[in-house]
């Protein structure tokens, strides 16, 4: 297998492989927040979120949703189909915290009466700012028919993970996803699925279990992720 590296990103670091459609994902333990103004590592988050990633586009999977995983091949690796990345964080939310909470003025945990899509222009130098189908259809990002997929898949995607959660006794709060194109043009939900890019709370204690932990500097973020996993998988 060659090593020819294809990107370095803040948590994942992306390589070709023998096969030109697909690619081999390499994840870090590297943590970053605030668009890489706070830096730090989370011991062994490259493994587990590698490990819950799996979990969860296999679940996908088994619910009829396309993804981009193919394999793992060890603790840090899986093979990926290749795709090409469409420039939208596409951000999915049940209740509101983060930066919806702040934006709306609104405590988080505020329950919301449907699940709300945020499209932001996935480019870290402006900041990943919020735009909407009219911005996406105008600069070309993406196409409507992609867009509406897009939509479809987001909300479908939701319904699973957070029926398969409620079960495991936490609650999905909100996430983010990325989508590409594979080789015939078909839109592929891609990237990761983890802690780093969902909240999590316990359904119960309401208890963070999640990146939040590191963002804000809440302590316990290993054995938050540690404990998603136990839930997810049982390990
Ligand atoms: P970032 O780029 O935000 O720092 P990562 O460190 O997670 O994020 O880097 C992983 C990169 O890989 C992201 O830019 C993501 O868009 C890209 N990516 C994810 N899945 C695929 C795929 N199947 N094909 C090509 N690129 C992908
Ligand atoms: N998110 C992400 N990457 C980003 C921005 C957000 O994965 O660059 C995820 C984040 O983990 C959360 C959801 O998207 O699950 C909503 O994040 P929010 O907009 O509230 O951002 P934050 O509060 O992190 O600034």
């Amino acid at each position: 297998m060659s090593d020819k590296k294809i990107y370095e990103g803040k948590a994942k670091i992306l390589y070709e492989t023998d096969n030109p459609e697909e690619i081999l994902v390499y994840y870090k333990d590297d943590a970053t927040a605030g668009n890489g103004a706070k830096k730090g590592t989370i011991a062994d988050k490259g493994i587990m979120n590698n490990k819950m990633t799996a979990f969860f586009f296999d679940l996908l999977a088994k619910n009829g949703v396309a993804h981009h995983y193919l394999r793992v091949i060890s603790d840090r690796e899986a093979i990926v189909k290749k795709l090409t990345i469409i420039p939208l964080e596409v951000i999915i939310r049940n209740v509101a915290a983060g930066s919806l909470a702040q934006r709306l003025g609104l405590a988080e945990g505020t329950p919301m009466r449907l699940p709300v899509i945020e499209l932001c222009y996935k480019n870290d130098e402006l900041g990943d700012p919020m735009v909407n189908r009219y911005h996406v259809l105008a600069m070309n990002f993406a196409t409507d028919d992609e867009l509406t997929a897009i939509q479809n898949i987001s909300l479908k995607v939701n319904d699973v993970l957070k029926n398969f959660l409620k079960e495991k006794k936490v609650d999905l709060i909100d996430f983010k996803l990325e989508f590409g194109r594979d080789k015939d043009g078909k839109v592929i939900l891609a990237d990761e699925i983890s802690p780093d890019n969902c909240r999590f709370w316990d359904s119960d204690t309401k208890e963070k279990l999640d990146k939040d932990r590191f963002r804000r500097d809440l302590g316990g973020v290993e054995d938050a992720y540690k404990e998603m996993l136990r839930r997810l998988t049982g390990m």
